[in-house]
């Protein structure tokens, strides 16, 4: 199955086992409760801690592959839940995210972006919906099927903001503004002197178009000062007008 083209590194760990053809449909946001993303990326390599997981994202935003998504890591099972935890390990992508600040274990905007991006990323090649219902954050597993265990990860990773942030990035880009059409529009050329409308003259290029002396034009913008100015009216305002000419 390979690993996301944004990653930036490729830092494979023999921490992990076969998904089991478990279908990928699931990701699995955590946050290491600590700051030290090197540490945890070696500490999975080498073994010392029974952890893994498929990515790591770091505070600048740097996405370590960590266990090919193909297999399955080792970041939610529990000696104590039956199983659970372990199941949904292996229909998951799972990713943990360096903290900020162990104070109210904040993710950096970086890293928030590109968790965002990998979600993106993982909707658009393995078909996992953009959704709350597939993508969770660790302690989501056991407030809704008593899975893994009870915890506070993902610490400050905004989940509905991270899905809702890459599904609007997703979207297609929103159309420049268009002008607006001059369809079914006349031009009036109009006379001010003096700040009061005080004669219209015929359009120079069509030049039934003219309307008569002292007629006050609501809506159409004031006039500064004495000079002439074209104005755009409807078909509906110039018929307004016309009859009386
Ligand atoms: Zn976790």
């Amino acid at each position: 199955m390979g690993y996301s083209p944004l990653t930036n590194r490729y830092r494979p760990t023999s921490q992990s086992s076969s998904r089991l053809n478990a279908r990928v449909d699931m990701v699995v946001g955590h946050h290491m409760a600590g700051t030290d993303a090197e540490g945890v990326a070696r500490a999975m390599i080498s073994g010392s801690r029974q952890v893994s997981s498929n990515y790591i994202i770091t505070n600048e935003g740097e996405i370590w592959c960590m266990v090919d998504e193909g297999l399955r890591a080792w970041t939610s099972g529990s000696g104590s839940d039956g199983g659970k935890g372990a199941a949904i390990d292996r229909r998951a992508i799972t990713v943990e995210i360096e903290n900020q600040s162990t104070v109210g274990w904040t993710i950096s905007p970086a890293a928030f972006n590109a968790f965002a991006a990998l979600l993106a990323d993982v909707h658009k090649r393995l078909g996992v919906p953009l959704s709350r219902a597939n993508m969770i954050g660790h302690r989501e597993e056991w407030e809704r099927w008593r899975a893994s265990y009870p915890t506070a990860c993902p610490g400050g990773l905004n989940m509905d903001a991270a899905v809702a942030t890459a599904a609007k990035s997703l979207q297609p880009a929103p159309e420049p503004p268009k002008k607006p059409k001059p369809k079914g529009k006349k031009m009036i050329l109009i006379r001010n002197e003096g700040g009061s409308i005080a004669a219209l003259l015929p359009h120079p290029t069509t030049p039934e178009l003219f309307v008569r002396q002292g007629l006050t034009l609501d809506g159409w913008g004031a006039l500064a000062g004495a000079g002439y100015v074209y104005v755009q009216v409807s078909n509906a305002q110039f018929n307004a007008y016309a009859p009386a000419l």
